[in-house]
């Protein structure tokens, strides 16, 4: 089959190069030159473990190209994926679909006659609608398919949830976007018996919000918990492993932090709201989960005051950690940098260090001095925060740390230390959801 992937961006980029592994001719087209440019001569513009060395193997095979050429692209393709980014309209929350409709209008005079234009970007329920009132604008009606995939992968591990989902949603509004996602999907992912849900295409763009929604209550909520424990001197770690073994609740998502970040919870939270607002229902749960998060993330500044004696002015403050999560160059939406900013308004000096995530960060933050090494980070500094919860931050040498250090305070919002390690060595701790020695 050929498949073309709009967008080469995390979603596109792995989507692309995976169906290139399981033997498909894909190319993936995107606006940014500098991007397709440095794709073709093998450069991957994201983190992403695995993915170089993917793209190298399936471009080296004949099967995986890139370019900026969009007819080019769709000539020939019985796919077409739209996987380009759906960020928060600014001011209000909605998803920003200017992206997703562009390309719509873009690809509905190139595309071959019964072409599957397929949405993999997450948007918010109607919009397959639209797009197929846009391609008809440009095509008769029955020439071409419009159907709904939602992408789950999360970055970091994004090329194992992509060849071995938990389950593939499918909405389709005609036997044709079946029949052809299916054929996609169908043969590799059989020999382990991959759920595929199809289901119609309005359904399948809300599984899409509802998972996301879903999983970032449960992040609240174990956030919640954590504050209690604090009060009563319980151990969140403890307590989600107690609840989690339960296979109704499942242990994942129940490690407390800072307040979710990246970039899809928050967004799609935003904008599973505003679609209930727009049709007039009550999503108060989730509504709930987006104001305590908010407010949370607003707090962890104060909790880094509180551990300097409530004062961070003229300190100097070394963070560790600062994308939204391990294993991924993302930093949008990061739980980092309202922290950051917040210190820096109390008067603070920051220095940061981030395996990957530097270059990101240096393009969003100011006043911020960088740090390969985060021994060299933490040098002179009168308190250390962990963000991130890195491996290499993990197996740091805590005495080592110690030692280059002003003072030796250590605010661990992931909980990447266990409990008494640091507080052994000297240090005054606080962490999340279990007592605090600072
Ligand atoms: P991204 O910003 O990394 O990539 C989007 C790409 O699309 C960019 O390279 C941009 O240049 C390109 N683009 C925009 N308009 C274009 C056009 N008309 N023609 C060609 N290229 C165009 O975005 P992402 O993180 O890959 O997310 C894409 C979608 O997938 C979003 O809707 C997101 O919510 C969803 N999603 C993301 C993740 C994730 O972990 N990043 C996971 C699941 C779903």
């Amino acid at each position: 089959m050929k498949i073309a992937v709009i967008g080469t961006g995390y979603v596109g980029l792995v989507s692309g190069t995976c169906f290139a592994a399981w033997g498909h001719e894909v190319v993936c087209v995107d606006k940014n030159a500098q991007k397709i440019d440095g794709l073709e001569r093998g450069i991957v513009p994201i983190y992403e473990p695995g993915l170089d060395e993917l793209v190298e193997r399936n471009s080296a095979a004949g099967r995986l190209s890139f370019t900026c050429n969009l007819a080019e692209a769709l000539a020939g393709a019985s796919v077409v994926f739209i996987a380009v980014g759906t960020p928060p309209r600014a001011g209000h929350g909605d998803a920003d679909l200017s992206f997703v409709y562009m390309a719509a209008r873009e690809l509905a005079p190139l595309i071959d006659d019964g072409a599957v234009v397929v949405v993999k970007s997450t948007v918010p329920v109607g919009t397959g609608d639209v797009v197929q009132k846009i391609i008809g604008a440009a095509r008769q009606t029955g020439t071409f398919s419009v159907a709904s995939n939602p992408e789950f992968l999360r970055e970091g591990v994004a090329i194992s949830d992509f060849l071995e989902p938990d389950r593939v949603v499918i909405g389709v509004e005609d036997e044709r976007g079946r029949k052809v996602l299916m054929e996609l999907y169908g043969a590799p992912l059989e020999a382990r018996r991959t759920p595929i849900v199809v289901t119609q295409r309005r359904t399948s763009e809300l599984i899409k919000y509802a998972a996301n929604a879903f999983l970032a209550t449960k992040i609240t909520f174990i956030n919640e918990l954590a504050d209690l424990c604090e009060q009563v001197g319980s151990n969140v770690s403890e307590l989600a492993l107690g609840m989690g073994l339960d296979k109704r609740i499942g242990t994942s998502f129940l490690n407390a932090g800072p307040g979710y970040g990246g970039s899809c919870f928050p967004k799609d939270t935003m904008a599973l709201l505003r679609t209930a607002q727009d049709y007039g229902v009550a999503v108060r749960i989730v509504e709930e989960t987006v104001t305590a998060n908010e407010a949370r993330k607003r707090r962890m500044a104060l909790k880094v005051v509180d551990a300097l004696d409530g004062d961070v002015e003229g300190r100097t403050i070394a963070v560790l950690g600062l994308t939204f999560k391990p294993d991924t160059d993302d930093m949008r939406d990061a739980p980092s940098v309202p922290l950051i900013e917040t210190l820096q308004r109390f008067g603070a000096t920051i220095r940061a260090h981030d395996p990957v995530g530097m270059d990101n960060a240096s393009r969003i933050l100011s006043d911020v001095e960088f740090f390969d090494d985060a021994y060299e980070c933490a040098r002179n500094a009168d308190a250390v925060v962990v963000i991130t919860e890195w491996d290499s931050i993990r197996k740091l040498d805590l005495a080592r740390l110690k030692k280059t250090m002003r003072q030796a305070v250590l605010i661990d919002l992931r909980n990447a230390f266990e409990q008494g390690v640091a507080e052994e060595i000297g240090f005054r701790v606080s962490a999340i959801g279990r007592s605090t020695t600072a």
